[in-house]
C-alpha cells in the first residue's frame, strides 16, 4: 500500500492532529488534521465541524491534540471550530470512556446521548446568500459558482463539496463569509439560540447634562405621544432618583403597554434620545424568592444528617434507608447546603416522573437561581442553557433525570441519587444502556465526591453493599411529624368471587372502605399497574385474540379512543366490529386496566370525582401537573393510576389506597420480580396517611398466603431482603453475580435462533457452560418485526476480568457476524447489568 499523501507539511513535526469523538458507533477515535489558522486555538473539549466519509458533515468533540498522523489513512482537515472554550471537560472524557467500556458501546454513542442536540451541528444547516450584501468584491471562480447556486437554493457543506468536486471547501466558504456574501455559517450551525429581549434606555449623555435634558423636553412639548413615552420611562425607571437605573433600561414591550405609541418610540430612537439594545436572558425565570425560613429538622432527621456526615469521613458512598414519609428531602437539603457552602457542585438525581412535582418547587424556594433543572421534557434550548450555566458557574446545583450525569461538572462535591432502586434510572434503548445510579457512583469517584443513595425500599444490590460494610449505612425509620405507617390488609378475591360479592374488579370490602373515605371528605388512590381498558380482546366463539402485526403481543384495548394499541411499538388499529378469524360479533375485553377501573368507578360510586394518571393521560406537557393540582386542590378525590402515582408525591388528604392485581406484579417472570413487587407495593402503600392521619391500604389478591405480601403488610424490608438475598445467592444472581444479557435480533426467526446457537457454541467452551445460559426465547419474542433470542452471561463478581470477557464477547460476535452472509441483518445487543 503506497501512501500518496507524503507532502512536506504533512510530515512536518509542527503539524497538529486531533483525535475526535464522532457521534457514530465507531470503535476507534478518528484523526483529523488541524488547519494552521486554528493551531493556536485548538484544545481538548472543543466542538469541531468535520467531514466523515464521502458525504457527511457533523459535529465532533476533540478528545486529544497531538503530532502523530494516522498510519493507514490520510487525515482530512477539520473544517471549523465551534467553540473558543471547551464544551466537554476532562471529567466527562473520563466518564465517556468508562461508560463505553463498561456498557459495551462506543464513545460516540455515549457522546451522542450526552450532548444536547442543541450543541450539535444540525444536518439541516445551510449556507445562505446574505440578502443584505452590499460589498463590491471580486469573487474567485469557485466562489462565484457557489453564489450562483445559492441563487437557486441554500446549500449544505456537503452540497458545496459536490458542487466544487473537492473536499477542501472550508477556505472558500471562509472567504465568502469574510466578504459578507453569504450568511454566517456560525449563526446557523448552533441550533441553540439564546432568548433575547429587546430593551430601550435613554442615551447616557442626556442624563449627564441638565441643559440637554431640558432642551429635549422643550422640543417634545408639542409632540404628545413622544413626551408620553419619555414621562412613562422616567416614571417606570425612576432615573431621576438614581441615574444608575438607566443602565438597566426597560423592556420595550413594558414601556409600550397602555397605548404608548410604538412609532413614537421609534422616532425617539431615530432622534438619538433613546437607544435600543438586546439583552440575553435566561429561559428559567430568575428566582428572587428569599431563601425559605430555616428548615427545622426533626430529631431523627438531624441524627441522620450527622450520621451521614460522619460516614463521609471514612466512606465515599452512603445508603440512606428512610421509610416513606420520613422526610429524606429535608436531610438532602441540609447536605446540599453543606456541600455548596464548601464551594463544590451538587447533583441530585431523581427518577423521570418524580421530577416535575412538588420536590422541585420545594428545592427552588431554598436554592433559588443557583439551582438548574435538567429534564428530558425541556426544550433543547433550555438544556443547552443548563449545560452552559454549569460551565459559567451560574448553576452550582443541578436537579435532574438520569441524563444529568453527562453534564459538564468540574467540581462535584456531592451526588445524591433519590429513589435509587428505581428501574427508570436504567436506559433500555437506545444504547448506551447505562444505569444512572451506577454511573453516578463512578462520576462521584472521578470527582472524589461523596455519594448518597436514598430509598425507602433499597435495591438488593445497594442494601448488600451497605450492610456488608462497603458503604456507609444510615437509617431513618420514623415517619416525619405525627404520621404513622398505614395499616395494610389483604382482600381475598377468590373468596369474594365465590360468594359473588365482587362488582367487576372491585371487591365489596374495597368499595366499602372507599365509600367511607370519600364520605369523610378524604381522598383515595387506586393503583393498577396496567394502562388501557383491557389487556386484550377475546372472541367468545373461537377464542381468537387480536395481536400486533409487528410484535408477539396481544393488542391492548383502549376504550376511550376506540382503539387497539400495541404497547411495544405503538401500532394502533380501530376496534374491530367482528372477529377477524371467525366473523362472530362476540369480541369481549379480558382483564382490566386503569381505564376500565376509572369507568367502573364512575358507575359504582357516582359521588367520586375521579381522574386517571397514566402514560395515556399525561402525554401533553402540562397534563401531569394539572392532574396533580386538581387532586391537591380537592377538585378531584380519587386518583386512578399506574406506577406514576407512586413517585415523589405527597398528598395530605389521602387516607385510603386500593391495590388491584398484586399477583400479576409478584409473578412477573423475571429474577427481580419479587424485589419490584415489594418496592412498588410498599411505595404505593406509603401514599396513605400523613399528618397524624393513619392511612389504610387494601391489597386485592387471589392468594393471601404469599410471603411477600405479608412482608409488605409488616413493613418488613429486612425480612424481605434476607429471603430474597438467599434466593439470589442460590441461583447466581446479583449482587453475587454480574449479568450480561445478549439479545440477538433478526427479521427471520430461524436466523436469529441459528446465530444465537452458533454464538453460544463459541462462548461456552471458553467461559464454561455454567456462565453461558441460553439461547432462550423471551416472553415477547418479536418486537417491531424483529425476532429476539436471549443469551445470558453470568459472571462471578470477583475472580473474573470483566474487561477481558467483554472484549471476548464482542470479538466473537463480530467474527460470527462476518462469517455468513445470512447474518447480514442480525443485530447483537449487549446489555450489561440489565434491570
Ligand atoms: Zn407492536
Ligand atoms: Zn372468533
Amino acid at each position: 500500500m503506497s501512501l500518496e499523501f507524503n507532502n512536506e507539511e504533512y510530515q512536518n513535526e509542527q503539524t497538529l492532529f486531533v483525535d475526535v469523538i464522532l457521534p457514530l458507533p465507531l470503535p476507534l477515535l478518528y484523526t483529523y488534521r488541524v488547519p494552521r489558522e486554528f493551531s493556536d486555538k485548538i484544545k481538548q473539549g472543543l466542538r469541531a465541524v468535520v467531514q466523515f466519509g464521502k458525504k457527511r458533515v457533523m459535529t465532533a468533540i476533540i478528545a486529544a491534540v497531538h503530532h502523530n498522523p494516522p498510519k493507514i489513512y490520510e487525515a482530512k482537515y477539520l473544517l471549523d471550530l465551534l467553540d473558543e472554550s471547551p464544551t466537554v471537560n476532562s471529567f466527562q472524557f473520563r466518564l465517556f470512556e468508562w461508560m463505553a467500556s463498561y456498557y459495551m458501546c462506543t464513545q460516540g454513542e455515549v457522546m451522542n446521548a450526552a450532548i444536547p442536540s442543541g450543541l450539535k451541528l444540525s444536518s439541516e444547516s445551510k449556507i445562505q446568500l446574505n440578502p443584505e450584501y452590499s460589498g463590491n468584491y471580486e469573487f474567485a471562480a469557485s466562489e462565484q459558482l457557489i453564489l450562483d447556486e445559492l441563487q437557486k437554493k441554500n446549500l449544505s457543506y456537503n452540497d458545496v463539496m459536490i458542487l466544487l468536486g473537492k473536499k477542501a471547501i472550508h477556505p472558500i466558504i471562509k472567504s465568502l463569509l469574510a466578504k459578507g456574501a453569504v450568511i454566517l455559517f456560525e449563526e446557523l450551525k448552533d441550533k441553540y439560540s439564546p432568548k433575547v429581549i429587546s430593551k430601550v434606555r435613554l442615551r447616557e449623555e442626556i442624563l449627564e447634562s441638565k441643559a440637554l435634558f431640558e432642551e429635549i423636553f422643550h422640543k417634545l412639548e408639542k409632540k404628545e405621544k413622544q413626551l408620553n413615552i419619555l414621562l412613562r420611562y422616567m416614571q417606570l425607571t425612576q432615573v431621576q432618583k438614581d441615574k444608575n437605573n438607566n443602565r438597566l433600561g426597560i423592556a420595550k414591550n413594558i414601556l409600550l403597554k397602555e397605548d404608548a405609541s410604538a412609532s413614537a418610540l421609534s422616532t425617539l430612537i431615530k432622534n438619538n434620545i433613546f437607544e435600543e439594545y438586546d439583552q440575553v436572558i435566561s429561559r428559567f425565570a430568575e428566582n428572587n424568592l428569599k431563601a425559605e425560613q430555616e428548615i427545622k429538622l426533626s430529631g431523627e432527621q438531624l441524627k441522620a444528617k450527622e450520621e451521614i456526615l460522619e460516614s463521609f469521613k471514612i466512606k465515599d458512598v452512603t445508603l440512606l434507608h428512610g421509610i416513606t414519609g420520613s422526610g429524606k428531602t429535608e436531610v438532602y437539603i441540609e447536605l446540599i447546603k453543606h456541600a455548596l457552602q464548601g464551594g463544590s457542585q451538587v447533583l441530585l438525581l431523581l427518577p423521570e416522573i418524580a421530577l416535575t412535582t412538588q420536590i422541585v418547587s420545594r428545592l427552588h424556594k431554598v436554592f433559588g437561581s443557583k439551582m438548574g433543572i435538567y429534564h428530558s421534557k425541556f426544550s433543547d434550548n433550555e438544556r443547552v442553557e443548563v449545560w452552559r450555566g454549569i460551565i459559567s458557574g451560574k448553576f452550582s446545583f443541578i436537579i435532574g433525570v438520569r441524563s444529568s450525569v453527562f453534564l459538564p461538572f468540574d467540581n462535584l462535591g456531592l451526588v445524591i441519587v433519590d429513589e435509587e432502586h428505581e428501574s427508570s434510572y436504567k436506559q433500555y434503548d437506545p444504547t448506551p444502556r447505562y444505569h444512572a445510579r451506577d454511573t453516578a457512583l463512578m462520576l462521584g469517584r472521578f470527582h472524589h465526591a461523596k455519594v448518597v443513595l436514598g430509598s425507602a425500599t433499597p435495591s438488593v444490590e445497594s442494601y448488600y453493599q451497605a450492610t456488608t460494610g462497603k458503604w456507609g449505612f444510615v437509617k431513618l425509620d420514623k415517619r416525619f411529624g405525627e404520621a404513622q405507617l398505614p395499616e395494610i390488609l389483604l382482600v381475598d378475591t377468590l373468596r369474594e368471587k365465590k360468594f359473588k360479592t365482587m362488582r367487576h374488579d372491585f371487591s365489596s370490602v374495597l368499595l366499602e372502605d372507599l365509600t367511607l373515605c370519600l364520605d369523610n371528605n378524604e381522598q383515595a388512590i387506586l393503583f393498577q399497574n396496567r394502562r388501557g381498558y383491557a389487556p386484550y380482546l377475546n372472541c367468545e366463539e373461537c377464542a381468537y385474540i387480536p395481536k400486533c402485526t409487528a410484535c408477539s403481543v396481544s393488542l391492548t384495548y383502549h376504550m376511550h379512543s376506540g382503539e387497539l394499541r400495541c404497547h411495544y411499538c405503538g401500532f394502533t388499529e380501530k376496534l374491530p366490529q367482528k372477529c377477524d378469524a371467525c366473523g362472530a360479533t362476540k369480541m369481549k375485553p379480558v382483564g382490566f386496566g386503569t381505564e376500565k377501573l376509572e369507568d367502573d368507578l364512575k358507575l359504582f360510586l357516582p359521588q367520586a370525582r375521579v381522574q386517571r394518571m397514566d402514560l395515556d393521560t399525561t402525554r401533553n406537557k402540562n397534563a401531569y401537573q394539572n392532574i396533580i393540582q386538581d387532586f391537591e386542590s380537592g377538585k378531584t378525590n380519587v386518583l386512578v393510576g399506574t406506577q406514576m402515582v407512586t413517585k415523589g408525591l405527597d398528598f395530605d388528604k389521602v387516607t385510603f389506597v386500593g391495590i388491584f392485581d398484586a399477583d400479576r406484579i409478584i409473578h412477573f417472570p423475571d429474577f427481580r420480580a419479587a424485589e419490584r413487587a415489594f418496592q412498588v407495593l410498599s411505595q404505593v402503600s406509603g401514599r396513605a396517611g400523613r399528618r397524624g392521619q393513619k392511612g389504610k391500604v387494601l391489597i386485592q389478591t387471589a392468594n393471601t398466603n404469599q410471603n411477600l405480601l405479608h412482608q409488605v403488610i409488616k413493613h418488613d424490608y429486612e425480612g424481605f431482603y434476607q429471603l430474597e438475598l438467599a434466593e439470589r445467592e442460590k441461583f447466581n444472581y446479583p449482587p453475587f453475580y454480574r449479568i450480561i444479557k445478549i439479545t440477538v435480533k433478526d427479521p427471520e426467526k430461524n436466523i436469529a435462533q441459528e446465530f444465537a446457537e452458533a454464538y453460544v457454541k463459541l462462548l461456552a467452551p471458553e467461559l464454561g457452560s455454567k456462565r453461558v445460559l441460553g439461547p432462550e426465547t423471551p416472553l415477547i419474542d418479536r418486537i417491531r418485526n424483529n425476532y429476539l433470542v436471549d443469551i445470558f452471561i453470568k459472571l462471578e463478581k470477583d475472580k473474573i476480568n470483566l474487561t477481558t470477557v467483554k472484549e471476548f464477547l464482542q470479538r466473537h460476535s463480530s467474527n460470527l457476524l462476518q462469517s455468513d452472509k445470512n447474518y447480514r441483518n442480525v443485530h447483537v445487543v449487549f446489555d450489561v447489568d440489565p434491570a
